[in-house]
């Protein structure tokens, strides 16, 4: 593609496609890249041109574009049953992701509700709890309590269990009010989790008998700019939500299937369960919309029933869509044939070593890292006007796609990192650095 048809399809873009999360007035100073195809974590552009991958197309993507094995399953579904309605039909598909789901719990999360994309993942979640509770005559429970910086989705009920200003504030009269409670982000400081399970308590014990759920992304806020934490305060909100009798709803639309080390972030807090988790994201390995919440015996049993409109009545068109099980069985499939864990605790490691030196940058604070997503921010004086802007500009002339929050850059990539790949990163990341922020000591 010449460069003329090249920045034809951007200005149709630009004139056709309202673009998500973009201030179209801006975005023809950042040009949408136009893609032609994928291959494992690098995506080539029309004029061959080739981008890494490092955010995982919005953190989608597990095992790289295009993958022989997800494809092959998708392709096989697509001539057998694209798609079947799920109320008052089934199929293997849906049955067989719903047991590997519920297998890879231990039976603990064995009921699994189907949906398209997260956010709707998390309304079911919200709808099921606050049912569940007046199914069994407590009305009153209908409060809901998240995380300071906590981010699960962008409809009308997902917002308003969102604390991310630049998603909300514009639609904030028209959002249910939710208790916000502190973040146990650890770059607040070692006392942080305390403080941030007090504030738990205080809000559970002035609402005692008023709160449905507590919905918390367990190990990374992702969107917050990847707001980490430690497992021990996933003990600490069980703890508190089994004293309080509140749902605890783990979305983990961002930090499952892999991502954080376990295959459910969760696990790590070694404390049982969730009454909800949220699935989504790389469930279908960034090959369709898929999403799911999981949860128990006793949320499933509150519901069971003579009467119709003690059911839970949810319904999306494409709910259990066969084609996007296919995807998910393929990566479930993977999971359990190709010790994917085990495999993405060396790459974390690899990681890890490539982007050691930044820990000297006197321009970097709180490196870190849990899993598959590593992150660093730039100290606000080198950081400049639209940081992330310019960094995701400037690392596009280093073959890097990447897209940080605010002055948080993060790397989320497909699991195909080795020792070359990792090299690669940190000397973009590095480059891109170099261009927006000054050489080190610069200042
Ligand atoms: C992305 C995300 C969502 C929303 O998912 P969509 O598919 O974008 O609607 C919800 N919660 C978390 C934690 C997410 O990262």
């Amino acid at each position: 593609m010449s460069l003329q048809e090249q920045q034809q399809l951007q200005a149709r873009s630009l004139a056709a496609v309202w673009h998500p999360c973009t201030q179209m007035a801006r975005a023809a100073v950042v040009p949408p890249l136009p893609i032609a195809r994928g291959e494992g974590p690098w995506l080539f552009d029309v004029e061959g041109r080739r981008y890494f991958d490092a955010n995982s197309s919005w953190w989608v993507n597990l095992f790289g574009h295009a993958d022989a094995g997800i494809n092959a399953a998708i392709k096989q579904q697509l001539d057998t049953l694209p798609h079947v309605m799920l109320a008052g039909c089934t199929h293997e598909p849906a049955v067989q992701l719903a047991e590997r789901l519920s297998l890879l719990t231990g039976g603990a999360l064995g009921h699994t509700f189907f949906a398209s994309d997260g956010a709707s993942a998390v309304e079911i979640a919200l709808k099921m709890s606050f049912h569940a509770w007046r199914n069994r005559g407590l009305n009153d429970k209908r409060e809901f309590v998240c995380l300071r910086h906590g981010y699960h989705g962008e409809t009308i009920g997902a917002l308003a269990v969102t604390d991310v200003a630049v998603f909300r504030d514009a639609y904030d009269p028209l959002l249910m009010r939710a208790h916000v409670v502190e973040s146990p982000d650890s770059r607040l400081g070692p006392q942080q989790e305390a403080l941030a399970l007090a504030d738990l308590r205080r809000v559970l014990e002035a609402r005692r008998g008023f709160v449905a759920a507590l919905i918390i992304e367990p190990l990374v806020q992702c969107a917050a700019g990847m707001a980490m934490h430690e497992p021990s305060y996933l003990k600490g909100v069980r703890a508190l939500c089994d004293e309080f009798e509140v749902h605890l709803i783990a979305d983990e639309i961002a930090v499952g299937c892999g991502r954080s080390g376990s295959f459910f972030a969760f696990e790590q807090g070694e404390c049982g369960w969730p009454d909800f988790v949220t699935l989504s994201k790389g469930i279908s390995g960034g090959t369709l919309p898929l999403s799911l919440v999981l949860t128990t015996e006793a949320v499933f049993q509150s519901f069971w029933s003579d009467e119709v409109a003690r059911g839970f009545l949810h319904s999306h068109s494409y709910t259990g869509n066969a084609l996007a099980c296919a995807a998910a069985n393929a990566v479930l499939a993977r999971f359990e044939r190709e010790q994917v864990l085990a495999k993405n605790r060396e790459q974390s490691a690899l990681l890890a070593q490539a982007f050691a030196p930044l820990q000297h940058d006197p321009r970097v604070e709180h490196l870190r890292q849990r899993g598959m997503i590593l992150a660093f921010d730039l100290k606000p004086e080198f950081a400049g006007e639209r940081f992330a802007e310019r960094f995701h500009l400037a690392a596009r002339a280093h073959e890097l796609l990447i897209r940080p929050i605010g002055r948080t850059v993060y790397l989320m990539p497909p699991y195909l990192i080795d020792a070359d790949t990792a090299a690669f990163l940190f000397k973009a990341v590095l480059a891109s650095l170099n261009d927006v922020a000054g050489a080190p000591h610069a200042a």
